[in-house]
């Protein structure tokens, strides 16, 4: 990220990013517009999300409301912007201009508490008032249990005090035991065994840390990298999750159609589209590979194509075996290149050999690359090998050999 919107209001001096250089200079005024008005309320919400409705935007920019739309669209297809609609209500996503992935919140905009970041002493002051006959144990602190559920008169409850990821506790008589999510979610229960959401249990330990004095993390965490599906318009229709950034916990979700910001773990009536789907749709050369990594590895060589329009990459959902005719009807009459894994299995192979069949006669030329077998995928290929080796394994009648970043 640039230092452009992080410190905008701060500084004399910056340096703005050349593919954004690029773009400024022919949008129109309308985009320019709308782009400031946006990056403004992030600055000043301090989020990367921000909730509007189209006569708010209208009524400040004095963009026209019939061309708002447009202005949109067009920030979204170059990737300077995400979109999630809900009805007339949009939540517009900040992205990263020289990567154009979403900006996740509170990193550059501040606003997360990292739980790990309490103290012992803050810990002790969270559990402590709620704790009757509360005294010291040999890591921690034990007392009567708290929820409404165990009804605890001697003490059953302890506490584990530490810097650094301390508030594991358990209690050895309801047999429950957690950390401060699980903590808040147990004690909200009512008579009924109802209880808060998970998600509403984190703002809760997240407020209470910072009564008790715990700062805002500046340290950029392990966050979740979140890979979004959107339509031709650029409205967010499903996304794919990694946790933390590790595959073994990936899953999908959609956004929750009645409240912004929010998502159902499942994607359930979502249509199933190519991954980056505005850019596919803007291309005349489209890269095919298998899983969103290896198409932001791919994006992020801004590969120009013999037309000199940037390339397109994208991937499909769900993995290799489910490639749909709607894909294929998504790519008909362009250029197309597939480069697949090589798995031991050959099931890379296999599923790029079922596209190409499906692709074959439908679009105008399409080139099948097969990479050293050496290489696991195209993001492993270019661990070693340059974005110009690349070009040359495609060919450079079809990518510019100039590209080279
Ligand atoms: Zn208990």
């Amino acid at each position: 990220m640039s230092n452009i919107y992080r410190f905008a209001p701060h500084v004399v001096h910056f340096q703005i990013p050349q593919t954004l250089i690029q773009k400024l200079v022919f949008m129109k005024l309308d985009e320019l517009k709308l782009l400031n008005f946006l990056h403004s309320e992030f600055q000043r919400t301090n989020r990367s999300e921000v909730t509007l409705q189209a006569d708010a935007i209208s009524g400040k920019t004095g963009i026209h409301p019939t061309n708002l739309g447009a202005a949109r669209s067009s920030l979204v297809a170059q990737g300077l912007l995400l979109i999630r609609k809900t009805g007339k209500i949009i939540t517009y996503v900040c992205t990263d201009p020289s990567d154009r992935t979403p900006v996740p919140d509170g990193i550059l905009y501040g606003g997360r508490i990292n739980f790990d970041d309490a103290s012992a002493d803050v810990l002790r002051r969270y559990f402590e008032p709620q704790l009757k006959l509360c005294k010291p144990t040999e890591n921690g602190i034990k007392g009567c249990c708290p929820f409404p559920a165990h009804d605890d008169k001697t003490p059953s409850f302890s506490v584990e005090l530490m810097d650094g990821g301390g508030g594991r506790w358990s209690c050895f008589g309801c047999e429950k035991s957690g950390k401060l999510i699980d903590y808040e979610v147990y004690l909200s229960e009512d008579a009924a065994g109802v209880t808060i959401s998970r998600t509403e249990a984190h703002r809760r330990v997240a407020d209470r840390l910072r009564v008790l004095g715990v700062k805002e993390s500046t340290k950029r965490r392990l966050d979740d990298i979140v890979y979004s599906y959107c339509d031709e318009d650029g409205v967010v229709v499903s996304e794919t999750v990694r946790p933390g950034g590790k595959k073994e916990d990936m899953y999908r979700r959609r956004p929750h159609p009645d409240t912004p910001g929010r998502y159902i773990a499942n994607t359930k009536g979502c249509a199933n589209l190519l991954y980056r789907l505005p850019e596919v749709i803007e291309a005349e050369t489209v890269i095919v590979v298998e899983g969103e990594p290896d198409v932001e590895r791919v994006r992020g060589l801004h590969l120009i194509d013999a037309g000199s329009s940037e390339v397109a990459v994208t991937t499909i959902a769900n993995g290799a075996g489910k490639w749909l005719p709607s894909h294929t009807a998504r790519l008909a009459g362009k250029w197309v290149i597939l480069i697949g894994d090589n798995d031991l299995d050959g099931k890379g192979l296999k599923h790029m050999q079922q596209v190409k069949a499906s692709l074959d006669g439908k679009v105008t030329d399409l080139r099948h690359i097969q990479l050293p077998i050496e290489c696991r995928d195209v993001s492993h290929y270019l661990e070693n090998h340059s974005a110009k080796e690349l070009i040359a394994l495609v060919g450079e009648d079809w990518l510019d050999p100039i590209t080279e970043v």
